[in-house]
């Protein structure tokens, strides 16, 4: 299989001018993205991976972060699109973990531009302390930066056990608790009304455990803030940020 040096970028790539196919020391095979600059000699530059261009040209549609190209075979250079497929950030692990037997830490963050939950590898993730961490889910919000990002999560992938969540069976892409859930979890639990549910099925609504779902009835977790508005000064602006923990 021949692959391009040069291309010239399709959808959704096209506002880019020129791409350069380079391989790195991993290896693997990244475009460099080019745009020549009005007025100006210079250029407008960036890198995405080549097996990640090619799913999105072939799907006509960016990648969300948490989309990651596979490559099916194990050959991190065999980029033909018969051998690429989109994983979850776990479900990669998983076939790491089956490849090679290895758990690797995960985190559960909050974007802190735009609030989005995300999952990342921590060996891929910046931490500045153990709260508070300058991750973002995205380039774009990277470049805004409105808010510190918030690790939510912190848990390890085993190959033996297989589940991160006790009593359940292991499941590639939980849904992760956001507070709007725990404010219509707190508001349903009404005992004395006829179609109050279970704790059982606010388990598995919810996919988290009866455990949980307890201590967020009795407000042992989940303590709502006393006031979540905060000022965060920003390159010497100060916005306005409200902003839900
Ligand atoms: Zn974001």
């Amino acid at each position: 299989m021949k692959y391009p040096k040069r291309i010239i970028p399709k959808f959704p790539y096209d506002e880019w001018e020129n791409g350069t196919v380079v391989i790195n020391k991993e290896p693997r095979r990244n475009i460099a993205l080019y745009t020549k600059l009005e007025n100006s000699k210079g250029y407008k530059r960036t890198t995405v991976s080549y097996a990640r261009y090619l799913m999105s040209v072939s799907l006509g549609r960016k990648l969300k972060t948490n989309e990651h190209v596979d490559h099916i075979n194990g050959d991190k250079l065999d980029d033909r699109i018969e051998n690429l497929q989109i994983l979850t950030p776990k479900e990669n692990n998983l076939k790491a973990i089956e490849e090679n037997g290895l758990g690797e830490l995960f985190l559960t963050i909050r974007c802190g531009t735009c609030g989005n939950n995300f999952e990342r590898a921590r060996r891929n993730s910046i931490l500045v302390n153990k709260f508070i961490e300058s991750n973002y889910c995205s380039r774009e919000c990277a470049g805004k930066r409105l808010a510190p990002s918030k690790i939510l999560k912190e848990y390890r992938l085993d190959k033996h056990l297989g589940k991160y969540r006790s009593g359940r069976d292991y499941n590639p892409d939980p849904y992760t608790l956001t507070w709007d859930d725990v404010r219509e979890i707190r508001k349903r639990f009404k005992i004395w009304k006829e179609d109050c549910p279970s704790i059982q099925e606010l388990s598995d609504e919810y996919e988290i455990s009866r455990h949980t779902v307890r201590s967020i009835l009795m407000g042992r977790s989940w303590k709502e803030p006393v006031d979540n508005t905060r000022i965060i000064k920003y390159s010497g602006k100060i916005a306005d940020i409200v902003f839900n923990r």
